[in-house]
């Protein structure tokens, strides 16, 4: 029996599955939350248990060694040898990495290199993968690319308006982000539909910590709104989404706390979006429970809602119309409040939710019949699409 583990480190949370492969049988699961805050959650699901833990974890390292003793703490495994396989999903692939790849200290090394791309992941990924390298050393290490779905993406819509020799000299164009999971629910969407994806135009949105738009033209990835790094795009969770660069240089002259970009940028990456504006939390549970009392958490839910309305009018017109829209991820699967703002806006589009079925726990199509565009729940699953890359590539 084969055991295949899937990996998927967030900037603050640490996501993961174990597989009987080639069955896809999921054996156990798992998700580590608020890594390097207080009071860390780590839920553990197997068979019909649960168990769920709160105590402070700083970092990914730290997350791993927890993950693996609460794997033979609860008997999931015996021996560490029955795991002959992990995914990791990593989210900045550049232009390097087309396809998912075994990991060598070569491919490590590129991980790191690639940071700069992303830089609240790339390192936590690494990091991930390290202490999984030293702690099953036998077991074949994958890297699954956030960024490989993307690479269909047209020169137009890749590259920025920059002078050419800043895409020749230094690779800036638009990578994108969240691929394995924008592709996972674009096929589940297509089923759906009754329809060959070739044939389809599906706009996924997937909404989390993190949060990206993405137009899909028979499966392909035509347009997405993260860019060069995961910084760009919609607002997120601590992340301010699309910016005016004049900014940048202004708060360096002007705020005593900002010294240079790297300030400006990590501000903009871990201070701002939902958290920034709210000034209370980057959760989205949070702000919904905090807006009806606090105007700042109203602002910051009204800001979170018309930019993603606004990237689905962008690739409504990119896509010149579409078959289905699609949430997916955290606040997309379960925000029952969130979806109902941002299709409240789009409704001369022809796109209708019905309100009896955009409803706790919806899965699946929560559109009325008459609605010229699908509207689908799908909950996303990264960690599938990563261990089927692990067995395609598993050398022992
Ligand atoms: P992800 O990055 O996909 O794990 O999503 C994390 C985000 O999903 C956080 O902002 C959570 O607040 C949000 N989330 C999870 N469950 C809910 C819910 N029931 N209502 C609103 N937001 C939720």
């Amino acid at each position: 029996m084969s055991k295949t583990l899937a990996v998927n480190a967030g900037s603050s949370s640490m996501k993961w599955q174990m597989y009987e492969m080639p069955e896809e049988k999921v054996l156990a699961k798992g998700l580590i939350e608020r890594i390097g805050l207080k009071d860390s959650i780590i839920t553990v699901k197997f068979g019909d248990q649960k168990e769920e833990r709160v105590f402070d974890i700083p970092d990914h390292t730290e997350a791993v060694h927890v993950l693996l003793d609460d794997l033979k703490r609860l008997s999931i495994v015996e021996e560490f040898t029955e795991i002959t396989g992990v995914g990791h999903r990593v989210v900045a692939g550049g232009e390097l990495f087309k396809k998912s790849t075994v990991v060598t200290p070569e491919v490590l090394q590129q991980v790191k290199d690639l940071s700069a791309l992303a830089p609240l992941h790339n390192p936590a990924n690494a990091a991930g993968i390290e202490a999984f390298l030293n702690l099953l050393p036998d077991a074949t290490s994958v890297v699954v690319f956030d960024t490989a779905f993307h690479t269909t993406m047209p020169e137009k819509a890749f590259r920025y308006p920059l002078p050419k020799k800043y895409y020749t000299e230094h690779a800036v164009r638009k990578y994108g982000a969240h691929g394995t999971s924008h592709e996972y629910v674009a096929h589940e969407a297509a089923k759906l539909l009754g329809k060959p994806i070739e044939e389809t135009k599906i706009i996924t949105a997937h909404i989390g910590n993190g949060a990206s738009i993405t137009a899909i033209n028979g499966g392909k990835s035509v347009d997405t709104s993260m860019g060069f790094t995961p910084l760009a795009g919609v607002m997120m969770g601590t992340r301010t989404g699309e910016m005016d660069p004049s900014v940048f240089p202004y708060l360096i002259e002007n705020d005593s706390e900002l010294k240079n970009a790297q300030d400006v940028v990590d501000m903009m990456n871990k201070k701002s979006g939902l958290f920034g504006v709210s000034g209370i939390s980057s959760d989205m549970r949070d702000i919904i429970g905090a807006k009806d009392e606090n105007p700042d958490a109203q602002l910051a839910f009204e800001m979170y809602v018309d930019r993603i309305q606004k990237y689905i009018g962008q690739y409504l017109a990119v896509l010149n119309g579409a078959d289905a829209l699609v949430f997916t991820a955290g606040i997309g699967e379960n925000s029952v409040p969130v979806r109902a703002a941002i299709l409240e806006g789009l409704t001369w589009f022809g796109i209708e939710v019905a309100p009896d079925k955009n409803d706790w726990g919806a899965v699946g199509e929560i559109s009325k019949a008459s609605s010229r565009v699908k509207i689908y729940v799908i909950p996303t699953d990264e960690e599938l699409v990563i261990a089927r890359d692990v067995e395609s590539l598993k050398t022992k």
